[in-house]
């Protein structure tokens, strides 16, 4: 599918200098890399060429994004704003905030970090008590997010903030985008199990955004994160993460044939053919003008399922057929970072709601 493209992209990716790395897109955070990415367009490439996007399609953009990931490209850097607030902004922003933002984006010059979750809503962002209230001018926002990936090296928080009343629930929320200066937003880092900082906590105190910078209508937060959330579930980072680590364990298997490891390695990639084919509809569906939001709770579920699988497969490839230098390292970064895949977007039981109750619904 889309040879011409594929190839410019394997190109530009072979001639970069970068480590492969397992969950590069949220690891491995190189804006010189993004720019370079963005020089050729592929940011915002299927956003409409009257807002200065690409005007290409979604099936196109999932050539590019699986050919960074399969090499396991740093791409941290212009991954989430590409990815969802880009095209949130597009369908709820006002002209101003598009032209604020989408060029900006555009050009790697943006990085959003997402402050949805706090200590008392995760997978239920309904009960988000961080308070927006209106003031002169603009919205004073009050809380504490947490898990806030990447917010020590953001330009921008994207930030879920009550505006109803405490109980209001799913119908009192409203979605902000705010300079990660403004007085009164402060990060903290948060180290993980191995050391690494990548996650944080964001306080926000009375920190001033202006009317401008509300994304969409007050009030309308639930339904527009849930669509952007569908953006989020369901890209190919759910069942690439690993990809180079499978490649290594592939390849432990060719050079010291082993029947187990064979069938193993065979059975993930009968799988991953199966993902790639529910990638390709989602991105059809989202060509549409749908938000596919079941896909991709079913792509995310299934995707991280394989996700764990290709590691332990790896960790027993190399063990029977022998391991090349580096082979190891990729192995300890899908070790580290791959359990987090059925928490991080939404965890696994979530998707299975959001799987059922759309059935149901059905
Ligand atoms: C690597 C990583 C990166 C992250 N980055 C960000 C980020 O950048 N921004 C951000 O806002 N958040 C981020 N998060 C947070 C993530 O979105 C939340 O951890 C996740 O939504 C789960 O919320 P929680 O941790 O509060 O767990 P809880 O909601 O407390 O859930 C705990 C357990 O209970 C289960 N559970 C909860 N409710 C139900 C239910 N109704 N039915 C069945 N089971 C249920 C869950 O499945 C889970 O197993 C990140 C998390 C990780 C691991």
């Amino acid at each position: 599918m889309q040879q011409g493209l594929r190839a410019e992209i394997r190109a530009v990716v072979a001639a970069a200098d970068f480590e492969a790395r397992c969950d590069s897109w949220m690891r491995g955070f190189d804006p010189a890399f993004s720019r370079k990415i963005a020089e050729h367009g592929w940011i915002g490439m299927t956003w409409p060429v009257r807002n200065g996007g690409g005007g290409r399609s979604n099936e196109e953009r999932l050539v590019v994004t699986e050919e960074l990931l399969r090499a396991g490209a740093p791409v941290a850097a212009h991954w989430t704003a590409d990815r969802q607030i880009g095209p949130s902004v597009l369908r709820h922003g006002t002209d101003d905030l598009r032209e604020e933002f989408l060029p900006a984006i555009m050009r790697a010059e943006v990085v959003v970090c997402l402050g949805l979750s706090e200590t008392e809503a995760g997978s239920d962002l309904a009960a988000v008590r961080t308070r927006a209230v209106q003031v002169e001018g603009g919205w004073e926002i009050t809380g504490a997010k947490i898990w806030t990936t990447a917010a020590h090296v953001a330009t921008h928080a994207y930030v879920l903030a009550r505006t109803g009343p405490p109980e209001s629930r799913h119908d009192g929320l409203t979605e902000f985008l705010v300079d990660i200066g403004t007085p009164g937003l402060s990060v903290r880092p948060i180290r993980d199990l191995v050391g690494d900082h990548h996650f944080n906590e964001m306080i926000l105190e009375s920190a001033f955004v202006p009317d401008r910078r509300v994304l969409g209508a007050v009030g309308n937060g639930w339904t527009q994160v849930t669509e952007q959330l569908a953006f989020e579930r369901g890209g190919v980072e759910r069942y690439l993460s690993t990809y180079p680590l499978l490649v290594a364990a592939a390849e432990a298997g060719r050079r010291s044939p082993d029947r187990a490891v064979t069938e193993r390695i065979g059975a993930l990639a009968a799988r991953l053919v199966s993902l790639r084919r529910m990638s390709l509809e989602l991105a059809r569906a989202i060509d549409r003008g749908e938000a596919p939001t079941r896909l991709a709770a079913e792509l995310k579920l299934l995707g991280t399922l394989f996700e764990k699988d290709v590691v332990e497969v790896a960790r027993y490839a190399f063990d029977v057929c022998g391991a090349e230098p580096g082979d190891l390292a990729l192995l300890d970064d899908g070790l580290i970072t791959i359990p987090s895949g059925s928490i991080r977007g939404g965890a696994s039981e979530i998707m299975r709601t959001v799987i059922a109750r759309q059935e149901a619904s059905a």
